[in-house]
């Protein structure tokens, strides 16, 4: 009998919705985490190697959760469920770099995130990059977001936002100060965070 999370992962990989993204849809593990991180949407490796944060910036990433937690990136996707604000690739810009998913394609992707909300009920929302972090909070310069802990109201619920930078090379902005120190104080905030501190629990729907 598949979990609640597993099923909706089996549905939201048969998802046709956006006629210019390319499949497949690439999604996490099926983890019944209190934590919920939120990526931008998938680069052109993650469809081939069937996961979220599968290439260089996932690299990152990963470095970046075990110099706080000590996790290795199997133990962090073993605790933490990965979504995004679109889950498939946008395919590329013809001037260079991945296309940003359009305004219908968010909307359209994001029903599958509102599904995790109700089922997951996380007490903790680590949206990455710009994109990610403009669907739960204002739009600010990241040296106004970074660092900093919010809370975001949600079906009568109030749920911990703790933004993290994007984790692409393609940006120096966590390389260079303030960066450097406010990403310090954003991975130190949320590794004390009680969601990350807790077991993955089963979902109760
Ligand atoms: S981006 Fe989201 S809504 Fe659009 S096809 Fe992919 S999974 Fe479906």
């Amino acid at each position: 009998m598949p979990t609640p999370i597993e099923k909706h992962l089996s549905q939201l990989r048969a998802c046709r919705l956006c006629p210019k993204m390319h499949r497949p849809v690439v999604v996490g593990r099926p983890v019944a985490s209190r934590a919920l991180l939120v990526g931008q949407a998938p680069g052109d490796k993650e469809p081939v190697l069937g996961r979220p944060f599968a290439w260089t910036a996932g690299k990152t990433l990963f470095k970046w959760f075990n110099s706080v937690l000590g996790w290795t990136e199997d133990e962090t996707r073993d605790r933490v469920y990965f979504a995004a604000v679109c889950r498939c690739f946008p395919g590329k810009n013809p001037a260079g770099g991945d296309r940003v998913p359009d305004e219908g394609e968010i909307e359209n992707c994001s029903r599958w995130l509102e599904r995790e909300l109700e089922i997951l009920r996380p007490e903790l929302i680590i949206p990455v990059g710009k994109l990610a972090i403009g669907r739960f909070l204002p739009e600010a310069p990241l040296t106004e977001v970074i660092g900093q802990s919010f809370t975001w109201r949600h079906s009568g619920r109030e749920i911990d936002v703790i933004p993290l930078p994007h984790p692409s090379g393609a940006s120096p902005w966590h390389r260079i100060e303030p960066g450097i120190t406010l990403l310090r104080r954003a991975l130190k905030r949320i590794a004390v965070h009680p969601a990350m501190r807790v077991p993955p629990v089963a979902s109760g729907t």
